[in-house]
This record gives structure tokens, sequence and C-alpha cells, in this order.
């Protein structure tokens, strides 16, 4: 579902910024999707829609971002990023404060 919604701001972002910076700020909505790797390849399978799904991680790849590519990669990479999180904002949701809590931020259905 991730990368069907991502075709369409690939090609936004490739007119705009070009090809560099288009496959960046991609390649940061699926930070997220690491935690679902690794819960496809049995590793920490636990710690799915926690580890990388998180403010804390999103902060530290923001920071990543902005030291190798600049302001405006960082931003809208960081937005991609909040992209992903909405768009898994279903009834299993997101724990957003992880490690400190587990809270899930999630819309649930009724
Ligand atoms: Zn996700």
């Amino acid at each position: 579902m991730h990368f069907f919604f991502e075709i369409p701001v690939f090609i936004v972002l490739y007119g705009f910024l070009g090809f560099y910076s288009a496959v960046i700020i991609i390649l940061t909505h699926f930070i997220p999707t690491i935690d679902y790797v690794m819960l496809r390849l049995n590793i920490k399978g636990k710690l799915h829609r926690k580890l990388f799904h998180n403010i804390f991680t999103t902060a530290i790849a923001g920071v990543l971002l902005y030291f190798f590519f600049g302001i405006m990669i960082a931003i809208l990479g960081l937005m991609n990023v909040v992209f992903h999180f909405i768009l898994d904002l279903d009834e299993y949701g997101i724990a957003i404060f992880f490690p400190f809590s587990g809270y899930r931020l999630r819309l649930k259905r009724k």
C-alpha cells in the first residue's frame, strides 16, 4: 500500500526537484518499513510498528537527513515519514512514543 501511494509522490518530486532528491525523499518514506521487514524475517518481530514508527527514530532520521542532504530534503523527507504514519493509522496503529510509552496512535474502527 505504501509503495502504491509513493508512486504519485515520486512523480511530483521528480518534476520539481529532480531524480536524486526524489529518490532520497521516497526512500525516507520506507524507513519505518524496516521493522515490518524485521517482522517478516522473524528478527525481533515484536518491534513491528514500534522501533521505526516513533517520533524519536524519526527525529534521528531527520538530523541525519539534514546533515547529509540539507534542510529541504530533511523537511520533505520527514513529511513523507509522517505520511507513512498516517497510512498506518488503522486499528493496529503505531507506538508513536516507543520506547518510553506503549501508547498506540490509532484510528479505531467502530
Ligand atoms: Zn509502517
